[in-house]
């Protein structure tokens, strides 16, 4: 609501170039015309302006490891403060390779087959930029998370998706939708597991399914694992690289940024069969050239030590529970998260019809700000919502990255909102 930008008035730039694609893509362009923000931006500025509890965007209110943010500190006094290699400092290539080995048994040349990024959002928009054009079809899954859909917009490809069905046990992907939307037109199946936003994540049989159509179309797979550590009760994360003949057309992303509690660092990176990640290394080259010299060896520095994102998914999932729990007992139906940092629960019980409304009056009468999934879905041309977006409308998501006693009064809030409501 905040950042307008009416779009007469920006003269010649106007409703061309890619900036539009990207607006409409992630359906920022409003039916005046104007232009909003990203909804993570939109609903943090609304929580600053009204004082509610931001349990939107996700990122934590707590500090990562001591030793990791020492090591940055003692990276910038021992004069790391210059470029980088653009391919990335060489200990944390060595680092990301070690990583995969130890846990997915991925052997990887740090030299030729691993790429720091400015974070996992550069990565994927490098990869885009890299292996996709006009013409080629992009298929995600959704819900999606924004910059799935914007890095798609940017490199002029076509997004179709695979709706993710919710189930009273969670989202599951639709199988059945497969067939349709991947074909010969498909560069490229770009996947998030553990999903943003439904917190769902994918089966080894599920990504098989992918892998599958993959094959079929002789198309290439990206997947964004950002949330690779930050799974409950068990759930094993699987790599789409790991799965057989996978490696040789997959890119993998990850980050520190959620591992490590460190989402402004934005170190990322990304590995693949050498071929790809040099074509997307040179375009890489050119969006940042290379950044966060401190920061990727404090990130190598941390990367091997496993008890830190193990202990990280052990307190998530109490506060997952905290919250999952809360908001059912207020009367939310809840679709509890296997991973991430997010719940998704469906405010259709309390009356409510249009979750973006629910937000904006949640905000500014029931002291909480979450994110309506409508916003992860797509809206037609002709500004319609999409089936999933339709079948979604009254759902929000809402994340649980954050200290118990927030998250406690965040439910206690809730709790009395829903009641008004009812
Ligand atoms: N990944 C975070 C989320 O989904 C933040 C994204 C952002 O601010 N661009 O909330």
């Amino acid at each position: 609501m905040d950042n307008l930008t009416d779009v007469s008035a920006l003269g010649s730039v106007g409703m061309t170039g890619r900036w539009f694609d990207v607006a409409r893509a992630t359906g920022l362009v409003r039916t005046d015309g104007s232009v909003a923000g990203s909804i993570f931006a939109e609903m943090t500025d609304l929580a600053a302006s009204t004082g509610a509890l931001n349990l939107g965007q996700g990122f934590p209110d707590v500090d990562g490891p001591a030793a990791m943010l020492d090591a940055a500190k003692a990276a910038i006094d021992a004069g790391f403060n210059q470029y980088p290699p653009s391919a990335g400092t060489e200990s944390l290539r060595r680092a990301v390779a070690d990583h995969q080995a130890r846990h997915y048994g991925l052997t990887l040349d740090p030299e030729s087959e691993v790429l720091v990024t400015t974070g996992a959002s550069e990565a994927l928009a490098a990869t885009m930029l890299a292996l996709v054009g006009p013409g080629d079809e992009v298929v995600t899954l959704e819900p999606y998370f924004d910059t799935h859909a914007a890095t798609i917009a940017l490199a002029g490809g076509t997004h179709r998706t695979v709706p993710m069905l919710a189930h009273p046990d969670g989202f599951r992907p639709d199988l059945d939708a497969l067939a349709a939307v991947v074909g010969p037109r498909t560069r490229l199946i770009l996947l998030n597991s553990p999903h943003n936003p439904t917190g769902a994540v994918l089966t080894r049989a599920e990504l098989e399914a992918f892998a599958d159509a993959a094959r079929r179309h002789d198309a290439l797979v990206v997947t964004d694992e950002v949330y690779e550590h930050l799974v409950f009760d068990g759930v094993a994360h699987v790599p789409m690289a790991s799965l057989p003949g996978m490696a040789d057309r997959t890119i993998t992303i990850s980050s520190a940024g959620k591992t490590f509690s460190v989402t402004g660092w934005k170190i990322g990176w990304l590995h693949g069969p050498s071929h790809l990640v040099t074509a997307i290394r040179t375009v890489k080259q050119y969006l940042t050239y290379a950044s966060g010299a401190p920061f990727q060896p404090a990130v190598a520095s941390v990367l091997g030590d496993d008890a830190v994102p193990r202990a990280l998914a052990a307190s998530l999932q109490g506060r997952r529970d905290v919250l999952c729990e809360g908001l059912d007992r207020a009367g939310f139906e809840v679709y509890r998260p296997q991973g991430t940092y997010f719940v998704v629960a469906d405010a259709a019980p309390l009356g409510v019809t249009d979750g973006v409304q629910f937000c904006r009056d949640l905000a500014r009468e029931g002291g909480v700000v979450g994110i309506p999934v409508a916003a992860f879905c797509r809206t037609g041309d002709d500004g319609r919502p999409s089936a999933v977006a339709d079948a979604l409308a009254s759902t929000v998501r809402f994340t649980f990255v954050k200290q118990e006693h927030v998250l406690t009064e965040a439910v206690d809030r809730l709790t009395r909102y829903a009641a008004a409501l009812r």
